[in-house]
């Protein structure tokens, strides 16, 4: 959450900076600001309340001269959403900017020795104490702005990625992370900083992944130097992007949510090339292959996950249970990492995350190695901090996920687990050969049958005008897709703010069937599975109540189309992959109903993706 960048060259730093902010945006858009050092060495510094095209109208007939800068655009943690609170944050003498990403856990004791040694504060941010502790230590000790910064960063405690500078030091810019991440550009004469890589890639596909508890020191004309906390000099290892600029645009569709949605027939493609050989029942994942032995010998998987990546883990349990005969057990991170879990060698713990930056699941993670745990990665971002703290993993390689809920990327993350499970279970052999080549062709076949099911999108769109007006849904699902209800119902709620709940739809007569009337619709997921007859009775229990069902069934399905309101008929598929097509129903329905009651689906309100905060 936060997205930060900062520009240092020859170039006007200001567009760079702006246009940075909106690649960014997703990962928070309740403020924004910049802070330009101008050619005579002077700070402006430019921020608002709203959205980046707020600051970019603010800033219209503002000086925005300098070819170095700092940016940021907000998801406020510690102060409410206002111009004050928002960031770049300035020390008292005006002179040193900062931004900053994560949180300053002891802010509250730091701030009060400040104040003790005359400092006073104008906004209610933990930022604002780090950028007067870092004046009022580069004051006292007479020191240069990075040893300042370095000597701050030893006194705090949380997750912070920042960039500072320093008029003082007009050609310099600093940046620093922990726990939250921070990537360094290196183009020709010109360095930048930034959250991602998205406002980097159109300038230089040459980046550096800052580690944690390293500060970069970028100087005008001189060659990149990161040292670590201890000032000794750290390695620098550039990698090169494979990104294009075309995967961060919109690419003719009016919103990303939809490009995302429409996409996954080609993001599933690439997510299992190489990977599923073209017939046969081979499937070859190389974090699994290099690790046999512990695949082999592990007791238990316990898979972490926050959010939509959660709902993947059931899926994957599901499919880790059925086909590669191995407990599992799914736990939300944040519970996790303060559970005092039991862990063994011998369990392998499957962290999932879109971004790789999860906070949550990033401490989840480091709590597992601990107990030396065999730690397995699941993310989309490559070079991510879980991609590099994990022991081995997969990537799931659909490509940027802009749109702030997650579409592709859950799709994604189930295949990676469908192919997980089926690797696994090849290995251990807990799986007829017929049963393999079942499982492998329904992969296959899984670009071809999303591409089917997005077919429903102009009935969808209809469908979604009788529902825009409901203030209650309920989704239900069994077995495989009891995950695929409670995924549907997030994402129903996080994009049009109509509350939903995701329930076992057996469940449902233990509670849930209190709320059923004429005006809470239900979404049944009834596929043509082993639940069929189970599932249809639910549905009865709805009508019989005067609810109506939206049922997502497989086509050709006569009995269902009887009762239910509305039927969304997707094709036949093999159970375990079922998850996968169910989703773009239920994505798509989430979509159309937002749009028709106005709300913004990339950026809903208080909501930001990369949640690199607890
Ligand atoms: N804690 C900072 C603030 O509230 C940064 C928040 C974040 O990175 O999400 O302004």
């Amino acid at each position: 959450m936060c997205g930060i960048v900062g520009y240092l060259g020859d170039k006007p730093a200001y567009e760079i900076l702006v246009k940075g902010l909106h690649r960014l945006e997703y990962r928070g858009y309740d403020s924004s600001g910049v802070a330009l050092v101008s050619s005579d060495s002077k700070l402006n510094v430019y921020k608002t309340r709203g959205k980046v095209a707020d600051l970019e109208r603010f800033c219209e007939e503002k000086d925005v001269d300098g070819t170095i800068g700092i940016a940021h655009t907000r998801w406020a943690t510690h102060g409410e959403p206002n111009d004050i609170n928002a960031h770049p944050h300035v020390g008292r003498s005006g002179n040193i900017a900062l931004v900053h990403n994560g949180t300053i856990e002891n802010y509250h004791v730091l701030k009060e020795a400040l104040e003790l040694e005359g400092c006073t504060f104008k906004s209610e941010t933990d930022t604002e104490v780090l950028v007067q502790l870092i004046e009022y230590i580069k004051e006292k000790n007479n020191c240069s702005l990075v040893d300042a910064v370095r000597g701050a960063l030893k006194e705090v405690v949380g997750a912070y990625a920042i960039a500072v500078v320093d008029t003082d030091e007009p050609d310099t810019m600093i940046g620093a992370r922990k726990s939250s991440p921070l990537v360094i550009g290196i183009g020709e004469g010109e360095t930048f900083l930034a959250s991602d890589a998205t406002p980097i890639i159109e300038y230089t596909d040459k980046v550096v992944y800052l580690n944690d508890d390293e500060i970069a020191i970028i100087r005008k004309n001189e060659p990149l130097q990161i040292v670590n906390s201890d000032n000794m000099p750290a390695a620098i290892d550039i990698k090169t992007l494979r990104m294009s600029v075309s995967q961060l645009e919109k690419g003719g569709y009016p919103h990303f949510m939809l490009k995302e949605i429409f996409e996954q027939p080609r993001t599933i493609h690439d997510c299992i090339r190489g990977r599923v050989a073209s017939s046969g029942d081979e499937v070859l994942l190389s974090g699994v292959t290099e690790h046999k032995e512990r695949f082999l010998n592990a007791h238990r998987v316990v898979i972490v996950a926050c959010g939509t990546s959660w709902h993947a883990g059931l899926i994957g349990k599901r499919l880790l249970q059925e086909i590669a005969r191995i407990p599992v057990e799914v736990e939300y991170a944040s519970e996790f990492r303060y559970s005092n879990p039991v862990l063994t060698p011998d369990d392998i713990v499957i962290a999932i995350s879109q971004s790789g930056e999860t906070a949550d699941t990033l401490a989840a993670i480091q709590m597992a190695r601990k107990c030396g745990a065999f730690v397995y990665g699941i993310c989309n971002v490559i070079g991510s901090s879980i991609a590099r703290a994990t022991d081995s993993g997969t990537y799931i390689h659909v490509g940027p996920e802009i749109g702030v809920a997650s579409t592709k990327a859950f799709t994604g993350q189930v295949t990676v687990l469908t192919m997980l499970a089926l690797a696994i279970g090849t290995l251990k052999n807990t799986i007829s050969k017929e049963t393999r080549l079942q499982i492998a062709d329904a992969i296959r076949a899984l670009p071809t049958l999303i591409s089917q099911t997005l077919k429903l999108n102009d009935s969808i769109e209809k469908l979604s005008g009788i529902y825009t007006y409901v203030h209650n849904f309920l989704y239900l699902g069994r077995g495989y897709n009891y995950p695929s209800a409670l995924e549907g119902a997030l994402k129903l709620k996080e994009i049009s703010y109509i509350h939903a709940e995701g329930y076992p739809a057996a469940e449902m007569k233990h509670g849930p069937i209190a709320l059923i009337d004429h005006e809470l619709p239900t979404v049944v997921i009834a596929p043509d599975d082993e639940m069929h007859e189970k599932i249809i009775s639910n549905i009865q229990q709805v009508k019989a109540r005067g609810g109506s069902v939206i049922a997502v069934v497989t086509k050709g399905d006569t009995t269902i189309k009887e009762i239910a309101d509305h039927v969304l008929e997707i094709p036949k598929v093999p159970e375990c992959v079922s998850p996968v097509i169910v989703s773009v129903p239920l994505q798509l329905l989430a979509y159309h109903i937002a749009i028709k009651k106005g709300c913004n689906v990339d950026m809903p309100r208080n909501l930001a993706k990369s949640v690199t905060v607890e």
